[in-house]
């Protein structure tokens, strides 16, 4: 079979300046000239994922900035305008939120606190008359996920949900095959993503409560294997799922939350995604085979460092960075009216599968996913 990845496409796609699939969405509009001003983005909750990753981002997008914060510390929020150079008057508290409204510096508002508060703060964005992003999972019930659509379709503001993997190549080339059959349309596929979490500074994190994450590493990483499954399968929705609970090792830290759970989706041409997901060992790998030669990212679904391989030989892109492409295209969307790839209704369907993946959970039963 001959190799889909030539040396020849290969290059021309680095020289497009360290990114690469020709299918990306957000490198059609490359070349163009920036736009007169870049959109401001406000980051709610300054953790982890504001910190090390989408913050950093923002220093390299091209159209878009960050320019405000929503935080719980306004010692946090000054240190932040200080680095970002924004004025201290757009450093916010969750409580003020409303007054966002009054900011024109501030275009997009990205929720990134515990998925238990999405709701909250993205309803909070839309009334200020926000574009909203909000993070992964896109909130803790399918019901907080049409409250959000409801606010952002009241206030007339866009949304979208902080999916990485359809900004990045790999998965995105992973979606060619599966539009063009290079490898046959994929019948079997299989997805880990895992990793262990303990306490943070002696305490329970928020991803081990149950109000705050709305459940387990289904919730938290699990996702993306969900997501990986209908990019492949073109964003059809799974007809049905069936899961297991391993038993707890820890049950006296995971007390209302899965610890390590194995679940499929079936889709209605018979493909069918096994999956496992874990807050007790690490993992992060996807496959999908079709009938004429498979697929394979390891890792999968890091921010840097994916890795894939083929029974066609392997699939390379330079790396880039999956955020500021996330950031960038939502911008475009905004500026010139295009539909995003990851709007709120895909965060809605992924809540749909992963509470029908929860009932299987608890009734032990195969549960069809109705499409609702
Ligand atoms: P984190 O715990 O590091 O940060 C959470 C932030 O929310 C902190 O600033 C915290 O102070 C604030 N917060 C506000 N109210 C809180 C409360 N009641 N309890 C706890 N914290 C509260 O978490 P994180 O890793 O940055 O994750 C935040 C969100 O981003 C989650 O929804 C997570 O799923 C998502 N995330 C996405 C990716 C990705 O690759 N897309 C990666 C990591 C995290």
């Amino acid at each position: 079979m001959k190799s889909p990845f030539s040396r020849r496409r290969f290059l021309k796609q680095a020289a497009l300046g360290g990114s690469a699939v020709l299918a990306a969405p957000w490198l059609a509009l490359r070349g163009q000239n920036p736009p007169a001003r870049k959109l401001g983005v406000a980051l709610v909750g300054l953790g982890n994922y504001s910190n090390g990753q989408l913050g950093p981002a923002l220093r390299g997008t091209q159209h878009c900035r960050l320019a405000g914060v929503v935080t719980g510390s306004p010692e946090k929020g000054r240190k932040w305008a200080a680095d970002y150079g924004f004025p201290e008057s757009s450093v916010y508290g969750y409580e003020t939120m409303a007054r966002l409204s009054d900011n024109q510096d501030i275009d997009i508002v990205y929720v990134v606190t515990p998925n238990g508060l999405h709701a909250e703060h993205a309803i909070a964005a839309a009334k200020a008359g926000k574009h909203v992003i909000v993070e992964k999972p896109m909130a803790n019930t399918v019901a907080e996920c049409d409250a959000i659509l409801a606010a952002c379709k009241a206030a007339g503001v866009r949304h979208a949900v902080g999916y990485r993997l359809h900004h990045e190549p790999h998965h995105l080339e992973l979606q060619r095959f599966a539009k063009e059959k290079t490898f046959g349309v994929f019948k079997r596929m299989s997805g880990q993503h895992s990793f262990r979490l303990g306490p943070r500074n002696g305490v329970k994190p928020w991803r081990a409560i149950h109000a705050l994450s709305g459940g387990g590493p289904l919730m938290d990483v699990g996702i993306y294997v969900i997501q990986a499954a209908c990019l492949v399968k073109l964003e059809e929705w799974p007809v049905a799922v069936t899961a297991h609970e391993e038993p707890k090792v820890r049950p006296e830290f995971f007390v209302d939350v899965e610890e390590t759970l194995h679940f499929t989706l079936e889709f209605a041409d018979g493909a069918v995604l096994e999956a496992v997901t874990s807050y007790e060992r690490g993992g992060n790998a996807f496959r999908a085979e079709g009938d004429k030669g498979w697929v394979e990212l390891q890792p999968a679904f890091g921010y840097r460092g994916i890795t894939g391989n083929s029974s066609a030989g392997p699939v390379t892109f330079p790396a880039i960075i999956h955020q500021a492409a996330q950031m960038d295209d939502f911008a475009q969307c905004i500026m010139t009216g295009r539909e995003t790839p990851v709007p709120g209704e895909m965060g809605r369907r992924d809540m749909v599968i992963i509470e029908a993946v929860y009932e299987a959970m608890r009734t032990g039963r195969r549960v069809e996913v109705a499409r609702r």
